[in-house]
């Protein structure tokens, strides 16, 4: 039985694996396992192990490096503060005095498990391995998940410890990809994945590595590898490459990828990774149940979060809040929307072989789009996007040509979307393809180099837990004063509300709260300090009326070194959070723009 097979033989593979440079001689004593250790070609308890990051038998460890390095102190009944605990808790900055495992959790865990371990193997099996991890998924608290680590620990030596810390963590760091490891295993592993992300089916059906398995297709119910977008670094290449097709631009969403599964009332939605994300089912199952035209489908799409009250896509990041707002039935001015972009099963069939034109006109038929809800991403070749929310430019377009292309690129950048994806309307829906059917463009960013201070000009309101309070702020750049005076105005730069603690937060929005404003648009014009620009994103719900009462914030981001007309500084900003509060700093010391600007040229090596 492969499940009597003891561990220590896989660490053994796995060891020699990592070491191993020659992917042909990985291969060989990868099948040589498989020959020798699985006899009764019962594969799947050492392959999970060995593919953990696939494995979807098993639900997650909610174990990720923090939390194991907390468990495993405990587990070996450490002290919080010695030396080695600290070791595990700082792991990112390395376990010994010279720091060379720093960042890898695993080498810093063997460091300290070898000096508390014997080096004798405890004499695990594979079986016993799977049971413990069994365990570990399936318990409800910290305190048991530590009894697990605990049993584990006396069962095995450290280095048996560092495999069993990397598969917890789904990332073995082998040098061989997933793809050889299907190849080798049999020549239909990976097509077979792809149609049910099923690693147990693969394991069981494909047996035998001489007997082919006729290509299947993609079924209602199991999740699919979704096709990739290859970059490109600009339209006139995108255009290239897709020579004398037909063409549509898509604006690039920036959310979570979903499938959405639909079988009469049985709904799942499958990310990227083939998780079911059943959280989205409170706020989205009826919806779909109700505006899907169909009794069974997939829908493949974007889901993202729609405000209500300033009728755009609130930024990335807060799908999750909003599912959980929506299942506690609080009240909130965000909402999640789906944006299906196409459709991969219809009724009783799968039309992943159909071209992406004809999937879009089963979509049109298929789903009634419901504002800022559900929507569907279609050509806007006369008016078809009516329905969309408010405010937004058009979401996709056929295009003639490559300068066609360059605008509306600019267009959804402009809108501070994530880019956009050209798609040949020719093409074939295809399983984990990334061979350049879509191709995606997308700004540049660099780094900003060190930390920016700016200063607090606006806020704008929260919802759920910070409902009714200032949560984010509209934060500016000085117009660079002459010298040895103050700035007079500032200028609009982005708004930004993540980083704080709430009570950090409170105490902010406490310090200006005799300064907001409230402003009615259109009637009022914002305070004449402040340079905006009329754009509906840089109207903040009050704004600070003196900005020499207003307070700096540090904020780190990575920045869009194509220009922005959108707020009024030039460039912008991607996943903007404040650093601190710097109530050390005068609102005079805020950044200035041309500095600013030099700091990006610097940064971007222009
Ligand atoms: P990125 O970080 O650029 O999103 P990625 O590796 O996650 O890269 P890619 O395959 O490169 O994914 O890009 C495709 C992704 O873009 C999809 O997984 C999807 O989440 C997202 N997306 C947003 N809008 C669209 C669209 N209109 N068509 C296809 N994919 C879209």
């Amino acid at each position: 039985m492969t499940e009597q097979t003891k561990f220590s033989v896989l660490c053994s593979l796995l060891t020699w694996t990592q070491r191993t440079k020659s992917p042909q001689k990985k291969r060989a004593k990868f099948r040589k396992f498989l020959d020798s250790f699985c006899p009764d070609r019962n594969y799947f308890p050492a392959i999970r192990l060995i593919l953990p990051n696939l494995d979807r038998e098993r639900g997650s460890y909610g174990l990720k490096e923090s939390v194991l390095a907390t468990s495993l102190i405990d587990a070996l009944g450490m002290s919080k503060d010695s030396p080695d605990a600290l070791r595990l808790i700082n792991w990112r900055k390395g376990g010994s005095k010279t720091g060379a495992n720093a960042g890898n959790f695993a080498l810093v865990a063997t460091e300290v498990l070898q000096l508390r371990q014997g080096t004798a193997s405890g004499g695990l099996t594979i079986k016993e391995l799977n049971d413990l991890l069994d365990q570990l998924s399936s318990s409800e608290n910290r305190g048991e998940k530590t009894l697990v680590l605990s049993t584990l620990i006396q069962m095995t030596n450290a280095q048996e410890m560092k495999w069993i810390i990397m598969i917890i963590l789904k990332d073995l760091k082998l040098g061989i990809s997933e793809k050889s490891i299907f190849h080798e295993f049999h020549p239909d592993a990976e097509d077979l994945f792809n149609v049910t992300c099923d690693l147990k089916l693969v394991c069981e059906k494909l047996r035998d590595r001489n007997q082919r398995h006729k290509r299947q297709d993609i079924e209602v119910g199991k999740a699919v590898r979704p096709q990739l977008a290859k970059r490109v670094a600009n339209a006139a290449e995108a255009w290239k490459k897709l020579h004398g097709k037909e063409v549509v631009a898509e604006c690039k969403f920036d959310g979570d990828r979903i499938q959405i599964h639909k079988n009469g009332t049985e709904i799942h939605f499958f990310s990227r990774n083939f998780l079911d994300h059943s959280e989205y089912a409170h706020a989205m199952s009826e919806i779909i149940i109700q505006n899907i035209l169909v009794d069974r489908c997939i829908l493949d799409g974007e889901m993202l979060v729609w405000d209500t009250s300033l009728n755009r896509f609130a930024e990335f990041g807060s799908n999750q809040e909003i599912a959980k707002a929506a299942r506690d039935g609080l009240d909130s001015n965000r909402q999640l929307c789906y944006i299906a972009f196409d459709i991969l099963y219809f009724g009783d069939t799968s039309v992943i072989h159909q071209t992406l034109k004809e999937r879009h006109e089963i979509l049109r038929k298929v789903v009634r789009p419901l504002n800022g809800r559900l929507e569907i991403l279609l050509p806007n070749n006369g008016g078809i996007n009516s329905h969309r929310p408010s405010g937004e430019p058009c979401w996709s377009l056929i295009a003639q040509n490559a300068d066609e292309v360059e605008r509306f690129f600019k267009e959804t950048i402009e809108n501070r979307d994530e880019g956009i994806v050209v798609k040949d309307l020719s093409s074939k829906w295809e399983p984990s393809d990334r061979s350049g059917k879509w191709l995606k463009l997308k700004p540049e960013y660099v780094q900003a180099g060190s930390d920016l201070d700016v200063l607090i000009i606006g806020g704008y309101y929260g919802s759920g837990r910070h409902g009714g309070e200032v949560a984010q702020f509209l934060v500016g750049l000085a117009e660079r004063p002459s010298p040895n005076t103050h700035p007079k105005r500032f200028v609009s730069f982005c708004r930004v509300g993540t980083g704080l603690s709430d009570d950090e937060l409170e105490a902010v929005v406490t310090k200006l709260k005799p300064y907001f404003r409230k402003y009615e648009y259109p009637k009022q014009r914002p305070p004449s300090f402040y340079q905006v620009t009329n754009h509906s994103k840089e109207r903040p719900d009050v704004w600070v009326d003196s900005p020499e009462k207003s307070i700096i914030l540090s904020i780190t981001s990575d920045i869009r070194t194509i220009e922005s007309e959108v707020f009024s500084a030039p460039y912008c900003l991607r996943f903007p959070r404040i650093d601190r509060v710097r109530y050390d700093k005068a609102w005079h010391e805020c950044l200035d723009v041309q500095s600013f600007i030099e700091l990006v040229q610097s940064s971007n090596g222009t």
